[in-house]
């Protein structure tokens, strides 16, 4: 019986941060993975991943729409598939490594396996010869992830019905994809397709795109991205998929109930969601149970018996890699004895699409709903000098304030580079700003920061440059 201070069980940016924290603080930790890799769902087949297909599809789009033409860069473009999946899955293998090294530096060990409780303070692991190892510790984090949510009468396989997994490693350009769901995977790894030739139509049962976004920039986004050639049919369910070797034939319903129309497709993707990942973990070894949906609940990164912790994407929150790193920190400088907070009100979400759609804090829709006054500064990026130049010049930035403080409530932007222009809102978030002091302080010239401060100067009405 091997001892530790903590295991953590799953390698993701949950418990590979909560691995390398824990090393740096001097505890005796050792993280289990299964997989062949380090890195988790966003390293190996998540936001990695798509990120290569994102950043090579909208450089491939730049040539074939004219776009590069129109700035006297003449190519003929030629899509090559199978690098592009290469150039992926070679930055991904540099990423995944990058974690060992990083557990090697921080003394953390690697336990490659599927980790089960059994029992308090107890771990059992099956190695991948199918030995056993059993491990104690004072400590136990629980870091399994999610997996996608299935889709009853639409059975995935990988060869014509897929996830998001399938929809990264497709051996050709799809003719007609259909994917259902316009959510943050829906609409990432549709206009990958898209920008690379294929006809795209996105199902999806609500009769709007991404709920939980802010309106405004949720219309916005499904505008822009109609105007680039998706298709969306909203209010929509999928009631049957049948595959066969060429290709798929859906039936397809109102969400209100009525006629069945039949739509056919060579690929499909279904990103419905995830649910979170508990599978033969044995949690009543230690008398631990999901709730309804499958979630193993936290206060605080701590489940309801004493030395088990819980972070990431198997526990309540948004579902994304930076909110489970910040759970991570928190729940080791917890189990070190020090104090930590993770702010809920201060994540960001990013959308990856083109143009990027970034938000932090509180939708007006969630004001309005809190009965809470607030102020409204918005600025186009059509008035943004660095943006019209670039011609890049779609969207705009919202912020929201509090109507007798000014301080800000909430941000949301589409734009070029939103996700990165988000951040400085992030601080804003946590150090309480108002929007006066954004107006107030000095941005570089030419960017498109710029239009970050214009919108907060038009909370009161004076945004200069519009
Ligand atoms: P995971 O990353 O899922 O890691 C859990 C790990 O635990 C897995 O490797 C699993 O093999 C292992 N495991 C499970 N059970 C056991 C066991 N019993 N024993 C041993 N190991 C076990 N988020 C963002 O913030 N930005 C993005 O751009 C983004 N893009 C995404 C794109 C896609 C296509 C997908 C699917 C997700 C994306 N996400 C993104 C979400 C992000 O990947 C997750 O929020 C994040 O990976 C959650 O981290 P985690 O550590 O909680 O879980
Ligand atoms: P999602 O929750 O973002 O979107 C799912 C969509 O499917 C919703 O619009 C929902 O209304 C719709 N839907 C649900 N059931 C349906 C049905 N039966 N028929 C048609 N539509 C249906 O989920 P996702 O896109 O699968 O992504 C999963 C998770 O991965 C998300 O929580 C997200 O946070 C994370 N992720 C994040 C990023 C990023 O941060 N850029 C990228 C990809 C994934």
């Amino acid at each position: 019986m091997s001892n530790y201070d903590v295991l953590i069980i799953g390698g993701g940016p949950g418990g590979y941060n909560a691995a390398i924290r824990a090393g740096q603080l001097g505890l005796k930790v050792a993280c289990i993975e299964g997989r062949e890799t380090l890195g988790g769902t966003c390293l190996n087949v998540g936001c990695m991943p798509s990120k290569a297909l994102l950043h090579a599809s909208e450089l491939y789009e730049a040539a074939t729409s004219g776009e590069l033409n129109n700035l006297g860069i003449e190519v003929t473009p030629r899509l090559n598939l199978a690098q592009m999946m290469k150039q992926k899955d070679e930055s991904v293998t540099a990423l995944t490594k990058g974690i060992e090294f990083l557990f090697r530096k921080n003394k953390v060990e690697w336990i490659k396996g599927w980790g089960r409780l059994n029992g308090p303070g107890k771990v059992t692991v099956t190695l991948a010869d199918g030995s056993v190892r059993e491990l104690q510790a004072k400590d136990i984090v629980i870091a399994t992830g999610s997996e996608p949510t299935p889709l009853p009468g639409v059975t995935i396989d990988n060869k014509r019905i897929l996830d998001s997994t399938g929809a990264l490693a497709l051996p050709t350009v799809p003719k007609h994809l259909v994917v259902i769901g316009a959510g943050v995977i829906g609409l990432e790894l549709g206009s990958v397709w898209r920008r690379l030739g294929s006809e795209v139509t996105v199902v999806e049962y609500l009769d709007r795109i991404c709920p939980g976004l802010d309106d405004d920039t949720a219309k916005a986004l499904q505008r822009t991205l109609s105007k680039q050639g998706m298709s969306f049919k909203l209010a929509t369910k999928v009631s049957a998929a049948k595959a066969t070797a060429k290709g798929v034939s859906l039936d397809l319903q109102p969400a209100a109930g009525g006629e069945t129309e039949q739509l056919q497709a060579d690929y499909v993707l279904v990103a419905i969601g995830r649910r979170p990942y508990t599978a033969g973990l044995g949690l009543e070894t230690v008398g631990l149970a999901t709730d309804k949906r499958g979630m193993l609940e936290n206060q605080q990164h701590r489940s309801s018996v004493p030395g088990i912790w819980i972070i990431g994407d198997v526990t309540s929150g948004p579902m994304l890699a930076h909110k489970a790193e910040d759970e991570a920190i928190a729940c080791i400088e917890r189990i070190a004895g020090h104090a930590a907070e993770v702010n809920y009100e201060a994540i960001p979400g990013v959308i990856y699409t083109k143009p990027e759609v970034a938000t932090v804090g509180k939708t007006e829709e969630q004001l309005k709903a809190e009965g809470r006054a607030y102020k409204v500064g918005k600025f186009p990026f059509t008035a943004n000098s660095r943006a019209k130049i670039n011609h890049e010049a779609e969207g705009f930035v919202k912020v929201l304030a509090d109507e007798r403080t000014d301080q800000i409530l909430g941000v949301h932007i589409i734009g070029p580079s939103a996700g990165e222009l988000i951040g400085e809102y992030c601080v804003a978030l946590e150090f309480s700003a108002s929007a006066e002091d954004i107006a107030l302080i000095c941005h570089p010239h030419p960017t498109r920061s710029e239009a970050l401060r214009q919108a907060a100067m038009n909370v009161h009405g004076w945004a200069m440059q519009a």
